[in-house]
């Protein structure tokens, strides 16, 4: 029986393991994803022209060694976008991944289905999928990325089983029944919901969108900053969050915000590890959504759009903490707690905008449910991902790095903090598939 090596996910990690394992002259490599297409997941799988890529074009070569790729490949099929400074729409980034997966020929067989379970099967696995399939592998890669939020808490939970709250956002029906003027809140004011609003704008909804921001941040947006090395040394940088606080601040003064926090980007994932967990998990707690929004920016068109449809009174922000909804036939109203006290919107449909589910425990994934039982994974520390070695290998319940189950992406937020965006990406999936063909 021929054991190839079997990826789980097919989004921008899966899908560049592949391309990686293919160019490394493999041979068996199943793409396993459960949508509709491969080289695409959340972020690049959108429709919509608004739905721009959040990193000039210049910076999302999807191959380490080749900086210009991306830029080259929109000279040669979208002349009209080919520019490094530009922010492409998403949807042709989805097609630039496409167009390196089919150069793989058959070195990369992609099936449409489902991973739900991993059974230990001599010196490999077998992976069993949703459609009945049983695919032998020698070694399995878990790409599987980001997944749906968490509800937020509130004092009326019931209301999450209603059929106006969508869990979410990326669901296919997010919008489904939506009459143009429906009034809708978006929880979370981060870039799912900035994505969410522009789809409404651009469809020419005449409801209220209510954006509901519950430290009063919204994403920032990029602006041209001459880079600068990076300014905290991890050797001799403070080993507290509030240390490192300070020092970034100190480092601001004078500088253009942007440049400084983009310094950064190299020497992160060394700052983050050399921190010691409890500082971590203070870092979690007092200052992740400051660096979300200043780490995170938007296009500047996107910003501006957002901004003129405040003005034109289409979107409102509200700083406030969600209590809980009233539902009635009318819509539903979302009872929220302002600086200046209680107060309802009355709304037809509910989104969650807030951030993905980090905790592995909470997910409904049968796959991750699967592995969590059987000890073959465990989450990390922080439980911000899965526990692995310092190059991708699960870690068992029982402490032991695996020789067959590998992960990157999302799921190493733990271990590297900075592990969501192309740049950090591309390097995990080159690295991951010369360790498989190692
Ligand atoms: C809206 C949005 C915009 C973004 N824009 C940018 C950007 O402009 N630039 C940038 O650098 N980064 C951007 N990002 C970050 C983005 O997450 C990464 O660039 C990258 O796409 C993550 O890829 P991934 O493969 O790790 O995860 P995902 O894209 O989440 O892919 C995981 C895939 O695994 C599949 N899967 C999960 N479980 C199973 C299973 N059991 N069986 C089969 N398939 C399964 C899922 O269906 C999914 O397709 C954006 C993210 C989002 C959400």
């Amino acid at each position: 029986m021929h054991r190839g090596i079997v990826i789980i996910g097919g989004g921008f990690s899966g899908t560049m393991t592949a391309v990686h394992l293919a160019r490394l002259g493999a041979r068996g490599v199943t793409l396993l994803e459960r949508r509709d297409a491969p080289a695409r997941g959340v972020a690049y799988g959108t429709t919509h022209d608004c739905h721009l890529l959040n990193v000039p074009a210049g910076k999302m070569s999807a191959l380490p060694d080749q900086p210009d790729h991306f830029v080259n490949w929109l000279a040669k099929h979208e002349p009209g976008h080919a520019d490094a400074a530009a922010f492409v729409p998403r949807l042709l980034y989805a097609r630039y991944l496409e167009t390196l997966l089919d150069a793989c020929g058959d070195a990369v067989a992609v099936i449409r289905d489902e991973a739900i379970a991993l059974h230990p099967d001599g010196d490999g696995m077998m992976v069993e999928t949703r459609g009945g399939r049983a695919l032998p592998a020698s070694k399995v890669v878990l790409a599987l990325g980001n997944f749906p939020p968490g509800n937020p808490a509130i004092s009326t939970p019931g209301f999450y089983s209603s059929r106006r709250y969508v869990q979410w956002a990326w669901a296919p029906h997010t919008y489904e029944g939506l009459q143009p003027d429906d009034d809708v809140l978006l929880v979370g004011s981060g870039l799912t919901a900035i994505d969410k609003a522009l789809v409404l704008i651009e469809r020419g909804h005449k409801g209220q969108i209510h954006i509901l921001a519950r430290r009063g941040l919204k994403p920032q947006q990029h602006a041209p900053a001459a880079p600068l090395a990076p300014v905290l040394d991890p050797a001799t940088a403070p080993r507290t969050a509030l240390g490192l606080l300070r020092a970034l601040r100190r480092a601001i003064k004078g500088r253009e915000w942007r440049a400084v926090i983009d310094s950064l980007r190299p020497v992160t994932q060394q700052l983050w590890a050399n921190l010691p967990v409890r500082e971590k998990q203070r870092f979690i707690r007092r200052l992740r959504p400051f660096w979300d929004v200043l780490r995170h920016r938007v296009a500047p068109q996107v910003a501006q759009r957002i901004e003129q449809a405040i003005e034109q009174g289409l979107v409102t922000v509200h700083v406030a903490k969600l209590h809980g909804f009233h539902e009635d036939d009318s819509g539903v109203d979302a009872l929220i707690e302002t600086p200046q006290g209680r107060r309802k919107i009355h709304v037809q449909r509910v989104i969650n905008c807030t951030g993905p589910e980090s905790n592995y425990r909470n997910l409904h994934h049968p796959l991750v449910a699967n592995l969590l039982e059987r000890g073959l994974a465990r989450t990390d520390a922080l439980a911000l991902g899965l526990d692995t070695d310092d190059r991708g290998a699960l870690i068992g319940s029982d402490g032991k790095a695996s020789n067959v189950l590998f992960t990157l992406g999302p799921a190493l937020k733990g271990k590297l903090w900075e592990t969501t965006a192309v740049p950090e990406l591309r390097v995990q999936a080159r690295d991951l598939a010369l360790r498989l063909m190692a």
